[in-house]
């Protein structure tokens, strides 16, 4: 059998198995027997109805995950768990330091992304570069930067929720890893994925959020800014916020 037509399989089967497990924590319940074939799959005890043994176990990764970043990163290469493999032309992981106390979260690669393979190196890249460096007076190798997609969608268009539930383990992982003291969700996406709401990014910004216990910001996504300058304003604001954090002077509380 070819390497697609098995990617494929596998593809199909982890979406059947995903629409069959619990909606909101993934889970499914298989027979022990089963669970135990899952080698790499953590399988939780669970409760059966009429005292029968079930296990659960956790569909949300689908794969078992490597526990560090370069693994992470080998297997978001791979990686052909939605569409969006089709049409890239590289994967983009991230950018920056693994030990960063900040970690900016994106969208979604858009063109240079794809051809350079470095989350935001076009224009928006550049005025993320300018609030770190101008705004935060800190340089962008000591923060790390990743999307919530890490394949680009075709002519840019928004990520949809199928492609950001495929991809969203790898991010978990990256923030659990590199564990930073503030999280900056770069617009909608990233604020809904994180945060798990619908709010816009207008009504999320201005206050803290908790992402696992991290202090998060929500600001304007910088391709958002370059279509509303208006709006820097705002943004130069929030990071002012994420600062005074960094440098000890304020902690949030949840
Ligand atoms: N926009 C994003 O959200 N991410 C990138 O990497 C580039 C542009
Ligand atoms: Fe995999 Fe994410 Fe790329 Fe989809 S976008 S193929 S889930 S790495």
């Amino acid at each position: 059998m070819s390497e697609d037509s098995l990617n494929d399989i596998i593809r199909d089967t982890m979406e059947l198995v995903k629409q069959a497990a619990h909606p909101r924590t993934g889970m499914l319940k298989v027979s022990p027997e089963v669970a135990a074939l899952f080698e790499g799959i953590t399988a939780a005890p669970g409760g059966g109805s009429s005292g029968e043994t079930v296990a659960s176990i956790d569909t949300s990764a689908g794969v078992a995950l490597a526990d560090d970043l370069e693994g992470i990163a080998a297997q978001v290469r791979e990686c052909k768990l939605c569409d969006l493999c089709e049409g890239r032309t590289q994967t983009v992981f991230s950018d920056g330091s693994c030990t960063a106390d900040l970690v900016f979260v994106g969208e979604a690669p858009g063109e240079n992304e794809d051809k350079q393979g470095i989350p935001f190196c076009g224009r928006s890249g550049d005025l993320l570069t300018d609030i770190i460096v101008k705004g935060m007076k800190l340089r962008r190798e000591d923060v790390y930067i990743c999307n919530v997609i890490k394949c680009r969608p075709p002519n840019n268009r928004d990520p949809q929720q199928n492609e950001k539930d495929a991809c969203e383990p790898y991010l978990i992982r990256q923030l659990e890893l590199v564990k930073p003291k503030v999280i900056c969700a770069l617009g909608g996406h990233a604020a809904k994925t994180l945060l798990k709401t619908e709010e816009t990014t207008g009504r999320l910004r201005g206050k803290w959020h908790f992402y696992h216990g991290i202090p998060l910001r929500v600001t304007y996504h910088p391709a958002y800014l370059l279509r509303s300058p208006g709006e820097k304003k705002k943004t130069w604001e929030d990071v002012q916020e994420i600062m005074k954090v960094l440098r000890g002077e304020y902690t949030p509380t949840p």
